[in-house]
């Protein structure tokens, strides 16, 4: 089973789409191994954007991420990195197909509604950062013989 994290953005909570948007996690089959909502700051953004900090844009992506409080998840499932990556959708919301999470909700490229890990090695990183060991749950495991094959988990 892998984990990955997802960041229900400041477009999301400010705009009521947090329930919409975890229950497509839900319906597909994931695990909400770990939900809590925080309020981010220039630190944490420095450290979660690092690959932007040099960007024209990065000081109004950190100001749009601290518009509101956001609500950070480890979502649980196997492959769940690259199959939460692929309902994210891509980067610019105006390009990311009808059907992900992206297409259907935003028009932006950057008020685009989620942040999702996009390795397996930056999942890990990234869930460190925002949770600590015992706010991630393991549970639902019962229930893995009716979301996928028994050669699959
Ligand atoms: N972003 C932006 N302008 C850009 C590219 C990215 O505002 O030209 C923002 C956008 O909110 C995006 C975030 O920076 O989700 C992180 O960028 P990344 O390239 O990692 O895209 P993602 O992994 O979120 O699809
Ligand atoms: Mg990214």
């Amino acid at each position: 089973m892998e984990q990955t994290l997802v960041i229900l953005k400041p477009s999301t909570v400010m705009r009521g789409l947090m329930g919409e948007v975890i229950s497509r996690f839900e319906k597909k089959g994931l695990i909400i191994a770990g939900m809590k909502m925080i309020q981010l700051n220039d630190e944490i953004l420095a450290e979660h954007y690092s690959h932007l900090v040099s960007k024209p844009f990065f000081p109004m992506l950190k100001r749009s991420m601290m518009e509101s409080p956001v609500v950070v998840m480890c979502v649980r499932g196997v492959e769940a990195v690259s199959v939460v990556r692929g309902m994210t959708g891509a980067t610019n919301s105006r390009k990311a197909e009808p059907g992900t999470i992206r297409g259907d909700f935003s028009m932006s490229g950057q008020q685009n509604i989620v942040h999702a890990s996009d390795s397996v090695e930056n999942a890990e990183i990234e869930l460190n950062r925002f949770f600590k060991k015992e706010e991630i749950f393991e549970y639902g495991a019962d229930n893995y013989k009716y979301l996928y094959a028994e050669d699959e988990f």
